[in-house]
């Protein structure tokens, strides 16, 4: 068997390159550009004394090799842009150029937040109308753009829920959430001060109103819920949760991060949430996964309204304004109004897709995930084999009799030309493989990925064990790598 495979497409040919640390290449005397001691006389006396320095050991190259060693590493990578990235719960959608094209408009990149008011009424309408478009997505009343990530909505959200309840005078420090949560969910509430009590999930991998009702005491401030949860699946009890923490004077929190199920569809704040966050680098397409800037609103209804971060845009006889003056606001999260180009673009794809828009990437982002699911279960475990959401989670059962384990299924896909799906997550599933394809991807592609999966789930053992093959690097040591990171080069 072979182990390049003849399925292999192009698209990670750029992890083939051993490329160089630009220290490692030049010679000594090698220059890009031209200086005579002439044209710098007199630098000596322009510098205070010790900060002179006689030598500086930097690599000497001309302009060709730094192009080139520049090129090849901007390509050293997977991105959306060059295949596909099955990324269970990041929703790795291809982001069209036309949102990055609006968002550097000179009208947005060239103003500056501290501006006269009357300057910036553009970018305060792009402000007010994305938020009322999030809300009416979501169900919710109100909107904040403020902060800069999912788990930063999330911080913003449950700081709202401890401030509403302190308000009402009552001492509510528990919160529940189902072990089929996103991690980030019990990191929110344990920076917020709150204890979180973990609620097991059921047989069909959802939450069952008994397991709640149990647990649903006057000491509880919120039920903290993923819908779809991590498995992908939907919440079908989801009103009689909802109605069961609302009847103790609790509130219900989802993390909405996985909107890409739902949008344009059905909307959490009509299923009784009070606080949704949403992911704009997730489901409204802005490019992530670099660690560049996110976004992630918060909707909330309109009790939790005067908590909000502040200031709000508001819209008034003489056009737009910030208000600052809310009592009960928790204050600010976030630097200015947010990730502003990012809200740009989440703008734009709003507005470019309209209603109908969202509702079919949704539906098709759905039918691809249950695609895959129906194709793939009878060569790969399926834990909870049921209709799923946006995304479908296999295991490595039926391989590890053969000692093949999710971690050299994965690697081995990079072979194929594939980003590897999530790994080991969720925590609940054993060998956990998680498969979010989206909404973006042809037929062609998720067929052409069927079948890689189905062929690694025939070749060699071995062959499998020692992938991948088609990349310059193999297995890396990732633990040393976040615990021991050698950020200098070695000096020659
Ligand atoms: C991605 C994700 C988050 C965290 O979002 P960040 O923007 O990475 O902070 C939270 N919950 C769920 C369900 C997610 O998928």
């Amino acid at each position: 068997m072979s182990e390049r495979p003849d399925l292999c497409s192009e698209a990670s040919s750029g992890l083939l390159f051993r490329e160089p640390l630009i220290f490692e290449m030049g010679a000594e005397g090698r220059t890009a550009v031209q200086v005579s001691p002439e044209e710098v006389e007199g630098w000596r006396e322009l510098l205070p004394p010790g900060y002179v320095r006689e030598s500086l050991p930097l690599p000497e190259l001309t302009e060709p090799e730094v192009v080139r060693h520049y090129t090849r590493l901007s390509q050293w990578n997977f991105c959306v842009d060059s295949g596909f990235y099955p990324l269970g719960s990041c929703t790795m959608k291809y982001s069209p150029k036309v949102n990055d094209l609006v968002a550097s408009l000179e009208g947005f990149t060239g103003i500056h937040p501290y501006q006269p008011l009357q300057w910036i009424q553009g970018a305060l309408c792009v402000i007010y109308e994305l938020e009322e478009m999030l809300a009416e997505i979501t169900g919710m009343d109100a909107v904040t753009l403020q902060p800069a990530a999912g788990a930063q909505g999330e911080l913003t959200g449950m700081l709202i829920v401890k401030a509403y309840h302190e308000h009402r005078g009552e001492k509510r420090r528990k919160v529940l959430i189902p072990d089929s949560a996103h991690g980030t969910n019990p990191a929110s509430c344990a920076l917020c001060g709150f204890e979180v009590i973990q609620v097991p999930s059921d047989t069909r991998g959802l939450l069952a109103p008994e397991a709640l009702e149990t647990r649903m005491t006057p000491e509880v401030a919120a039920l903290m819920l993923t819908n779809p949860n991590t498995l992908g699946l939907f919440e079908e009890d989801i009103l009689e949760l909802t109605r069961i923490v609302h009847d103790k004077g609790g509130l219900v929190y989802c993390d909405g991060a996985n909107l890409n199920a739902l949008g344009g569809v059905a909307r959490l704040g009509d299923m009784g949430v009070d606080l949704v966050h949403m992911n704009l680098h997730k489901t409204f397409s802005t490019p992530h996964g670099g660690g560049g800037p996110g976004a992630g609103p918060l909707g909330v209804k309109a009790h939790l309204a005067p908590f909000l971060p502040a200031p709000r845009v508001e819209k008034g006889p003489n056009g737009f304004a910030l208000r600052e003056d809310y009592p009960l606001s928790i204050g600010r999260v976030k630097a200015f109004y947010g990730h502003f180009a990012v809200l740009v673009r989440a703008y734009t794809y709003l507005l470019s897709n309209g209603p109908q828009g969202i509702r079919e990437a949704t539906e098709t982002a759905v039918l691809n995930a249950n695609y895959l699911r129906v194709r793939l279960r009878d060569v790969y475990h399926l834990p909870y084999d049921r209709i799923c959401k946006h995304e479908c989670v296999f295991t490595d059962r039926n391989q590890a009799p053969k000692g093949i384990r999710t971690l050299d299924i994965a690697k081995r896909l990079m072979d194929y030309g594939f980003h590897p799906p999530t790994i080991y997550f969720p925590l609940i599933v054993k060998g956990a493989l998680m498969v979010e394809p989206t909404e973006t991807e042809t037929k062609e592609t998720l067929d052409r990925f069927i079948e890689a999966m189905k062929r690694i789930a025939q070749e060699e053992p071995e062959v499998v064990r020692s992938a991948p093959h088609t990349t310059f690097l193999a297995r890396l040591d990732e633990v040393s790598a976040a615990r021991r990171p050698v950020l200098v080069a070695p000096t020659p």
